[in-house]
């Protein structure tokens, strides 16, 4: 007797209407508005203000803030689409809506009073760019050896530190600024506060001129005698290390989906030239050698791609997704290295120019293997979930 089939899983790849939705929206957007300035903004080092618009009009930045606060009411998979479909055309723009969705909206989704949410998240989904203050010029990989100090002032707290490295910082009007509130306490003391733009005593500092992803504003930020509110503590006093890890977690997946993006994007171009480009007569995609370069890459791809949308999909469904996150960013960033570099090699000279994207998403595939937490603390959360 042949076996009862009880259910079968939809692939990993298979969309359901709504999420392809968005993927069209996306790809159109990027192909038409984005593609046409992504070598401008990446020779100005700056993000076009129009564009940034546009990702708020169509409900980019606010992916999975709840329609009653205006957002969009979508899942974290359907943000990882948006990154993906992004970074195909344009990494810098990608990391954008990434930071905004993944880190800054997640974490007053998970850790926001119900003032704070309506207060923040409202206008996160309308018009407000978020960043992500963790980092300092002394505690990178070693995020929570952070020195910016929180000192308690009546009922509220005064901020003094600098952060370095901070995503969006140019074009942020709220910074989620981490700090510790006694630093004899280790992580213990670490706290996350919501810090408006326009609060006394914060300034955006030096913006990092970048290998990649230039139009992404990188910069420092510095706070001097801030003083904010209670209410502005986000989650509870000396639990910020919650804050940053949980989110993180998850984030480090929008990573991957940046960097498969990426490599699509990356292979996309390649695949065209390589039909055109004439050699000894021929199409050089007509030679075995390049098919089976062209072969290997799109294989890579997809198992990268598998990685991210497994992550993805176990965090949405509720399962455990730690390690594979890690996998996810881990093998996609050095994914995103070698097919970027593959394809230079495949548009010979001219892949080494200007004159075609493949050199700025070469260059732009550098930073998936430091921003979110460095290749080798990847390799540390998959060895301790295996040896634990
Ligand atoms: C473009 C860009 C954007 C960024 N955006 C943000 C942002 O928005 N917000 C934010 O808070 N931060 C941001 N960062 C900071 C980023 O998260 C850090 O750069 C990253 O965590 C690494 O820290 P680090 O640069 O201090 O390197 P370090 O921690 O000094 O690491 C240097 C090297 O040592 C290795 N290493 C360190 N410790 C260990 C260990 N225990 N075992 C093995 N190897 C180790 C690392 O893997 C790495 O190879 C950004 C960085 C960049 C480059």
């Amino acid at each position: 007797m042949a076996p009862t089939l009880i259910g079968t899983h939809p692939a990993l790849t298979v969309l359901s209407e709504q999420e392809r939705m968005f993927q069209e929206t996306v790809r159109s957007f990027a192909t038409a508005e984005i593609a046409p300035k992504s070598m401008a903004m990446d020779a100005a080092q700056a993000m076009d203000p129009g564009i940034v618009a546009q990702l708020f009009e169509l409900g980019l930045m606010g992916i999975e803030v709840p329609e009653y606060l205006g957002g969009t009411g979508s899942d974290f998979f359907t943000s990882v689409l948006v990154v993906e479909e992004l970074s195909r055309v344009d990494p810098a723009v990608g990391v954008l809506v990434d930071v905004q969705n993944t880190v800054v909206v997640k974490a007053l989704l998970y850790w926001g009073s119900d003032e704070q949410k309506a207060r923040y998240l409202t206008r996160l989904a309308r018009d407000t760019v978020g960043a992500y203050a963790l980092s300092e010029a002394g505690s990178g990989s070693d995020a929570f050896a952070l020195a910016t100090r929180a000192r308690q002032v009546g009922d509220g707290w005064v901020l003094d530190g600098r952060k370095l490295w901070i995503s969006n910082a140019m074009e942020a009007g709220l910074f989620i600024v981490f700090a510790t509130v006694s630093p004899q306490d280790g992580y213990r003391g670490i706290t996350a506060f919501l810090v408006d733009k326009d609060t006394d005593g914060l300034s955006v500092g030096r913006k990092e001129d970048k290998l990649g992803i230039r139009a992404s504003s990188t910069c420092e930020l510095v706070l001097e005698n801030v003083r904010v509110g209670p209410g502005q503590v986000l989650g509870e006093v000396g639990k910020g290390y919650k804050v940053a890890i949980e989110t993180l977690n998850e984030g480090r997946i929008g990573i991957g989906a940046q960097m498969i993006g990426l490599a699509q994007g990356a292979l996309d171009h390649t695949v065209r030239y390589v039909r055109e480009r004439e050699q000894f007569g021929r199409s050089i995609g007509s030679f075995q050698g390049v098919q089976f370069q062209i072969a290997e890459m799109a294989t890579e791809i997809e198992a990268a791609r598998l990685l991210v949308y497994n992550a993805a999909r176990l965090k949405d469904s509720g399962e455990p997704f730690l390690a594979q996150a890690a996998m996810a960013k881990l093998y996609s960033s050095e994914v995103a290295q070698r097919v970027a570099s593959r394809c230079i090699d495949l548009f010979g000279g001219y892949g080494f120019t200007r004159d075609y994207p493949v050199e700025k998403l070469y260059r732009d595939a550098k930073v998936g293997t430091i921003y979110e937490g460095t290749s080798n603390m990847q390799k540390q959360t998959i060895a301790k979930m295996l040896l634990k």
